[in-house]
């Protein structure tokens, strides 16, 4: 099946998946088989050789596997892509193939507060660094770029805030720069935002929120543009020169396929951060019903950050969506159908009256999680932000007196309501 005339919503629903070869089964079965068996010794050594492309074994590839990796990247407008364990590794797959050690990236200082961790803490043990900047100072990020940078990072909707990111010029930013921008697009999904479209080389994902949709599964998903030139400068090695545990191959000769090869062939064999064909598979449902969800959660979003601005008990509410907004008229451009559905909320009485608001909330669930059906809350500043130093709560978006909160497919006068009963008991 082509796929490149078909709407969003057909493609989530068909991409990547014709009907089963062997069974003619129309859902994407569950394959849950670690191997595949040879025709013959010629065929397992086409295979080894990347001669042939075909399934050896489930660390690498897996039909289910596959399926959502080709769906995403067909939503994303990307060549290819590999689906991964979670989003934080689907976040090392993006790094591993660019980075080495003395190399850095320039990131966002506005992330999820997970990945400031991993960037901040753990990839140092590669020998990788992360350097943190505010994107809404361009000047800040092209003057963080050093000779060792390897690709610029950023979020589409930046969690926990909310706040958009103007990708047109942080991918004009990483274009002078000679290095690929990684968009982490999990916030905003293909159905609000393509980053490709805006200038990214590489998207990656944490398929445990929005795609599959209902807080099920734990999984990540990495597309590439397919554009990016590796071999125009020394800078990437791993794709532009021979690779030793490859036989000499030289991954930037696939063309538009050279990430998403070496992404199988070195990074999940070696790495081994490979998604589980059950996991897929409740991904791929989750996916069918992308563009409808997005709909709702986005809608919701809007009536629930409008009833909060209004109201007495709160000072402050990030939704980029109001017209109240700095970041309006950048989401008009980036996130045109709606600015996602998770903000934060100042609320009046600052830590406390956050923990009693989280507290007493009957609908929300208190969940470090988001992108669920259901509507939840969580103080990011005694939680998922709680690793990191005030001052970096702060330029993160999660200082001590904001709750972030996950607005779900409920009915919006439920979620207003039990809002209404969480606040007054906060703030009383
Ligand atoms: C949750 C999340 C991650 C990490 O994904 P996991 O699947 O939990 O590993 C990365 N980025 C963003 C924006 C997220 O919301």
């Amino acid at each position: 099946m082509s796929d490149s005339h078909l709407g969003f919503d057909t493609l989530a629903v068909h991409a990547g998946a014709d009907p089963d070869p062997a069974t003619g089964a129309r859902q994407v079965p569950i394959y849950q088989t670690t191997s595949y068996v040879f025709r013959d010794a010629d065929h397992a050594a086409r295979l080894f050789n990347l001669e042939e492309v075909g399934f050896i074994y489930s660390r690498l590839t897996n039909p289910t596997v596959a399926a959502l990796a080709n769906r995403v990247a067909a939503l994303e407008g990307a060549a290819g892509g590999i689906a991964c364990s979670s989003g934080h590794a689907a976040q090392i797959m993006a790094l591993f193939p660019l980075m080495g050690p003395g190399c850095n990236v320039v990131s966002s200082s506005r992330l999820y507060g997970g990945t400031i961790t991993q960037f901040s803490h753990t990839i140092r043990r590669f020998g990788w660094e992360a350097k943190f900047v505010d994107t809404d100072d361009l000047d800040a990020v092209e003057a963080a770029i050093d000779e060792n940078t390897r690709a610029l990072f950023c979020e589409t909707i930046a969690n926990p805030g909310g706040y958009v990111t103007d990708l047109d010029a942080m991918a004009a930013i990483a274009d002078r720069a000679g290095i690929p921008l990684i968009v982490d697009n999990t916030t905003a999904t293909p159905w609000l935002c393509r980053p490709i479209d805006h200038g990214a080389t590489l998207v990656v994902h944490s398929a445990t929120k929005y795609l599959t949709g209902n807080g099920t599964v734990t999984g990540g998903v990495v597309v590439d543009s397919g554009k990016f030139d590796w071999s125009a400068s020394d800078k990437f090695p791993s794709l532009s020169q021979p690779e030793p545990a490859y036989h000499g191959l030289t991954f930037a000769g696939l063309g538009p396929m050279a990430f998403t090869f070496h992404s199988i062939a070195i990074g999940l064999r070696d790495l081994g951060m490979t998604m589980n064909p059950q996991g897929a598979h409740y991904t791929l449902m989750g996916i069918e019903t992308l563009g409808l969800r997005m709909e709702r959660h986005v809608k919701n979003a809007r009536v629930v950050a409008e009833w909060l601005e209004k109201d007495a008990r709160i000072d402050s509410v990030t939704y980029a969506g109001l017209p109240s907004s700095p970041y309006r008229e950048r989401a008009e451009r980036i996130v045109p159908k709606g600015a996602g559905a998770l903000f934060t909320v100042g609320v009046k009485g600052g830590y406390d009256a956050c923990v009693k608001l989280v507290e007493s909330l009957k609908l929300f669930s208190h969940v470090a999680n988001l992108g669920d059906t259901r509507s939840l809350i969580i103080h990011p500043a005694s939680t998922t932000h709680r690793q990191l130093e005030e001052d970096q709560q702060v330029k993160a978006g999660a200082a001590p007196n904001l709750v972030r909160i996950s607005i779900g497919i409920e009915d919006v006068q439920d979620i207003i309501a039990d809002l209404d009963q969480g606040l007054s008991a906060a703030t009383a």
